[in-house]
């Protein structure tokens, strides 16, 4: 049985999959050949990350995919109701990223604390000739401890996100659609304890809050969490910091908030116009920036890949059964 893995896979998986008879590719294809490639090859088993776009007009042109696997959490990339009509299973890794995506909230909230960002724009080109004054600039950083993290989202990344940001001394406020914690279970050692969040109303949040993280999927509506009259009530000076979709936060709404204070900076791992972010917001000083790799950890590749291979092993013997 032929497996792709068009964005990539970890060296175990791909190497669990071969010793259990799967025939393994993993060298990236571009979108408008990947039918081509698939057809002729004959491959049964279609894995990709967020990169690879699995839409209707590719699952039609290629009558030969029996499991399409995507490496992650969201599926917005891959048109999942129309595959399921077709009779092709989609299955995914939502908890393996979980932690990656949460320690990369940290350090941007660190970075952006501490002005880090910024800083390391202008230690290259001015570091020797302004160093006195580079670091007179920098120097009024802030702390994370006994500040409030809002978080917006509480599933599987916001609680992640809540966990480290507890071990930092922060106060957690969060707001959800659905979930209704009372308390996380925060491990230090071999020491678990229970500490109680808060859940408030989304206004609650943008008034309390120091910091922002949100943790939503893309919504149906196509609108953004945080937007023109959201980013109106914030307690003025907050960072807020995106990992979840680029459209969750209105970027034009962003930048206005930033350049008229109320936002101090900004930590963006996401963007609207993926892979082609607004040079605008590549530009923004007070923007903190990585190029959508919150999932992208050894160990969450690792765990990704592990879970794919325990899905196809179970597909493919769930095929054999029926
Ligand atoms: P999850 O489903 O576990 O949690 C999402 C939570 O958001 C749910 O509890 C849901 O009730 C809540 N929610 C939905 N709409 C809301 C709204 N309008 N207001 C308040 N709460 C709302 O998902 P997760 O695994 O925590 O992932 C969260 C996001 O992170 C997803 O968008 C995912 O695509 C993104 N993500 C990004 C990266 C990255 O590389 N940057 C990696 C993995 C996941």
């Amino acid at each position: 049985m032929r497996v792709h893995a068009n964005d990539g896979l970890s060296a175990q998986a791909k190497a669990s999959l071969t010793e259990q008879d799967f025939k393994v590719t993993t060298d990236h294809v571009p979108q408008d050949h990947l039918a081509d490639f698939i057809n002729k090859e004959r491959i049964d088993v279609l894995l990709v990350r967020s990169a690879t776009k699995v839409r209707r007009e590719l699952i039609d042109a290629c009558p030969g995919i029996k499991l399409i696997g995507r490496g992650g959490v969201g599926l917005d990339n891959i048109d999942v109701v129309y595959a399921k009509q077709k009779g092709i299973p989609v299955v995914n890794t939502p908890a393996s990223s979980s932690i990656s995506v949460a320690e990369l909230v940290i350090a941007h909230l660190f970075g952006l604390m501490r002005s880090l960002h910024k800083a390391n724009r202008r230690m290259p080109g001015e570091g020797r000739t302004h160093f006195k004054e580079l670091k007179k600039e920098y120097e009024k950083g802030f702390e994370l401890r006994g500040k409030t993290l809002g978080v917006i989202g509480f599933g599987r990344i916001g609680q992640w996100v809540a966990k480290y940001a507890l071990g930092c001394g922060m106060n957690v406020v969060y707001t959800d659609n659905h979930a209704t914690a009372e308390a996380i279970e925060v491990t230090i050692g071999p020491h678990t304890v229970r500490v109680p969040v808060k859940m408030v109303t989304m206004d609650e949040l943008l008034a309390q809050s120091d910091a922002i993280s949100l943790h939503v999927p893309s919504q149906k509506d196509g609108k953004a969490v945080l937007g023109t009259s959201e980013l109106k009530k914030v307690k003025a000076g907050v960072v807020i910091v995106n990992t979840a979709r680029g459209g969750s936060i209105d970027e034009d709404a962003l930048l206005m908030a930033i350049k008229e204070g109320r936002v101090r900076g900004a930590a963006l791992d996401v963007f609207t116009n993926e892979p082609e972010p607004r040079a605008d917001l590549l530009n923004e000083p007070n923007l903190s920036l990585s190029p959508h790799i919150g999932a992208a950890t050894a160990e969450a590749q690792g765990r990704v890949g592990d879970e794919l291979v325990d899905r196809i092993v179970a597909w493919r013997s769930s095929a054999v059964v029926s």
